[in-house]
């Protein structure tokens, strides 16, 4: 069934050429997907951009006067070629009339915005990282001006409607092309689109609304950080024109080096080198932690290279409970520049233990697995 296309565009039958454009015009600009974006009114967009190509061509408009549908069987496949399904039309405003980027202004525009966000790097020793830290920060930033609480206008002033837009903030201009003329939206120039202006903008902040200012605030920095983790400050940012919400402030971590402790992940490793016979006899020795001081036994025949894990001495787990662990590697120290007595000593051993040394005895090996893994601990 053909559609009624004098009807969708609000003219009669017998409707001058005239006339029918007059009438699309009209519709066109109220039904500008610009304008009006929802869906029904889109697809409104449509049908009168389609009822206007049959209408608009006397050879077309009369074969639909006889009863027959150019668009009936071929389905709704374009005006021209370019301004329905699929092409936005204000791409195609914006080509025609160059006003990209212009088109979206509708209405006037709030002169609030958000402030922006900002970062302040914030070196943190390991045991801070490990435990959470409070920190006074000094912090240049942006706050609302005290004189005019953000408004912008002198003690007394308020912002008033424009005169050339009448507070709508923009204004359309007629432009002419190959479709006929076409009112298009411009922002108002008087009052850069705000729709208001200021009569007397504020002495303090120039009508910005805002000062810049250096506060201090108290952060507290979570447990379990580490280097490039970034906190996020909500609503501690700068406070934006026109007394807008402030933006947020983005702490980002910067760990400092630890001279005994590598973190990987919330795991710590440290390296502790003990003397041959302890390793050989086991033995207690005093380990640094984080926590302090830790008695940690070392196993009779102890060989260079073991790990030996504190659990739960690392660094706390910054999303849930619980700390990593604090793994000790191992190194056995030969001694060197043996006295005299010291030689004899450890040649009387070798005898006890059948190690004499006929030459060739000692073969190269396969390093043991824990001095591999110690090496690649240390980078070799
Ligand atoms: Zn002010
Ligand atoms: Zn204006």
């Amino acid at each position: 069934m053909a559609q009624d296309y004098y009807a969708m565009l609000g003219v009669r039958r017998d409707a001058s050429q005239d006339e029918i454009k007059r009438a699309y015009r009209r519709l066109a600009r109220e039904l500008h997907p610009d304008v009006n974006p929802d869906p029904e009114t889109q697809e409104k967009f449509k049908e009168i951009n389609q009822a206007y190509e049959i209408l608009q061509d006397p050879d077309k408009r009369q074969m639909y006067d006889l009863g027959g549908d150019p668009f009936a069987g071929a389905g709704a496949s374009g005006f021209g070629g370019f301004t329905t399904a699929g092409f936005p039309f204000s791409e195609f405003v914006d080509a025609v009339f160059g006003t990209a980027g212009q088109t979206a202004s509708r209405g006037p525009r709030s002169r609030a915005r958000r402030g922006r966000n900002a970062t302040i790097r914030i070196e943190l020793d390991l045991s801070e990282c490990a435990f959470g830290a409070t920190r006074e920060l000094t912090v240049d930033t942006a706050v609302v001006c005290p004189t005019c609480s953000g408004e912008g206008t002198a003690p007394g002033t308020h912002p008033e409607t424009c005169q050339v837009c009448a507070g709508r903030g923009e204004i359309t201009q007629m432009r002419r092309s190959f479709l006929g003329q076409m009112m298009v939206p411009q922002p108002c120039p008087n009052c850069g689109g705000f729709g208001t202006v200021l009569p007397r903008p504020c002495p303090e902040c120039d009508g910005d609304g805002r000062v810049r200012t250096r506060r201090t605030m108290k952060v507290r920095i979570p447990a379990g950080v580490e280097d490039g983790t970034h906190i996020q400050l909500a609503g501690e940012g700068e406070t934006g024109p026109g007394g807008g919400p402030p933006g947020d402030l983005f702490l980002e971590v910067v760990q400092r080096p630890h001279p005994i402790f590598e973190r990987q992940g919330d795991d710590l490793h440290c390296t502790l080198t003990i003397p041959m016979v302890a390793a050989a006899l086991g033995a207690t020795v005093s380990v640094e932690s984080l926590d302090g001081p830790n008695d940690v036994d070392i196993r009779p025949g102890t060989q260079s290279g073991q790990v030996i894990p504190l659990y739960g001495l690392g660094v706390k787990h910054l999303s849930g409970n619980g700390r990593g662990d604090l793994v000790i590697h191992v190194t056995v120290e030969t001694p060197s520049r043996l006295d005299a007595e010291q030689e004899k000593l450890l040649r009387e051993l070798a005898k006890l233990r059948g190690e004499e040394q006929p030459p060739g005895k000692f073969q190269p090996g396969q390093q043991g697995f824990f001095s591999r893994l110690r090496d690649a601990f240390n980078g070799r």
